[in-house]
């Protein structure tokens, strides 16, 4: 019997439908072939383009599409033109994020074997780790609502001992996968600023406390400025980082950095009922229109989505598929069949998806 799933689609702006559609007809490829599992898309308007046309930026409608969704994909919002009153920019994907309390963002980071990467790889050395970054408070607790006069600007950073729970009990549910499925050895490891803010020594603490509750992994701390250089200098030695969220939006473009770029970055940002898969590029206006956008990130994005909904719901064919889809893309990148621009070749979207397909055999 083939199990069911709604999935939420928000097109975005920029480039986010020109990436958008090849991926939901691998989607829809994949699920028609599979005996274990059917989607079904629902088509949510939101964005900077939306906010243009009608006013609003995350409609009451799509919202509730969203919420009601088994899951949901979304490329891209913003477009650097169109803003709020306050001059801040359109982006209903951090809306979701707190409205659906989707605290655990993923940032996978992985360069094979034989993938471009801009450091200089040992020979036989494989990048493959977790970025995790809370993704409701940190930093970003008073975005739109920093205190601004004329001699002083204020945001405050929140850290609350519940979210920090569940991202930690996050942290190591995800390292015990991994070391399952022979992709990391059980580590989790920290990062914060435990030595100069007692925000994060409370992070740390809090972090310590769930680490207690599983002696078979292992768990360690760095400091955010030592895991950027660690980043450079050994990032195959990582397995599970677990930060907050301005300490992760700035490591996690690192980490697409050591990939070769955000046209390969995918993430996903998780909660205990919704999660959203999206790449980690933003709309990318500069190349909007012009057929030349990476689709490899949202496709990437994508195959989180089905492995997520595969151990969410048990669905084995859905956890097989998502594994096909990503290594169906390494291979894409590794052998250099169809590269982007942005990865130096000069294939255009559709036939980089094209390619993705044609390992597939779709
Ligand atoms: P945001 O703040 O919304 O994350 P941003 O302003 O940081 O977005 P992006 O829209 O991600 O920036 O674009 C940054 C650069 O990367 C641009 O030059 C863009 O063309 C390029 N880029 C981003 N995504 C892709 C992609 N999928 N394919 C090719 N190039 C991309």
């Amino acid at each position: 019997m083939k199990q069911k799933f709604e999935i939420a689609v928000f097109q975005g702006d920029g480039i986010g439908p020109e990436i958008m559609g090849p991926t939901l007809d691998i989607l829809q490829k994949l699920a028609q072939k599979s005996e274990g599992y059917g989607l079904q898309f629902h088509d949510a308007p939101a964005g900077a383009a939306h906010y243009r046309e009608t006013g609003e930026s995350l409609p009451a409608g799509s919202l509730e599409i969203a919420r009601k969704a088994d899951a949901i994909l979304l490329s891209a919002m913003g477009l650097p033109d169109v803003r709020y009153a306050d001059g801040t920019e359109i982006s209903p994907q951090i809306d979701l994020r707190k409205i659906l309390v989707l605290f655990a963002g993923v940032r996978p980071v992985t360069v094979r074997k034989d993938q471009r990467s801009p450091l200089n790889m040992p020979a036989g050395k494989e990048i493959d780790f977790v970025l995790l970054r809370e993704s409701t408070e940190g930093l970003f607790h008073t975005q739109g609502r920093g205190e601004v006069s004329a001699t002083e600007a204020r945001e405050t950073l929140l850290i609350t001992r519940d979210i920090s729970e569940k991202l930690f009990r996050f942290a190591f549910a995800l390292a015990r996968t991994r070391k399952e499925n022979g992709r990391g050895r059980g580590r989790v490891t920290c990062v914060d600023k435990a030595n100069v803010f007692r925000a994060f020594a409370f992070f740390r603490q809090i972090f310590d406390e769930e680490a207690k509750k599983h002696p078979d992994l292992s768990a360690d701390h760095a400091y955010v400025d030592a895991t950027a250089l660690w980043m450079v200098q050994k990032p195959w030695e990582f397995d599970v980082l677990v930060t907050e969220n301005m300490f992760g939006d700035i490591l996690s473009d690192l980490g697409a950095g050591l990939m070769g770029g955000l046209g390969l970055a995918p993430s996903a940002d998780i909660g205990l009922e919704h999660a959203l898969f999206q790449p980690c590029h933003g709309s990318a206006p500069d190349i909007a229109g012009q057929g030349v956008a990476n689709p490899l990130a949202m496709i990437l994005s994508a195959a989180l989505m089905l492995d997520w909904l595969g151990i969410k719901h048990d669905n084995r064919a859905l956890v097989d598929d998502g594994a096909r889809l990503r290594i169906a893309v390494e291979t894409v990148v590794a052998e250099q069949r169809a590269l982007t621009r942005d990865l130096g070749g000069t294939a255009g979207t559709i036939a980089a998806a094209a390619a993705v397909q044609e390992a597939l055999s779709l």
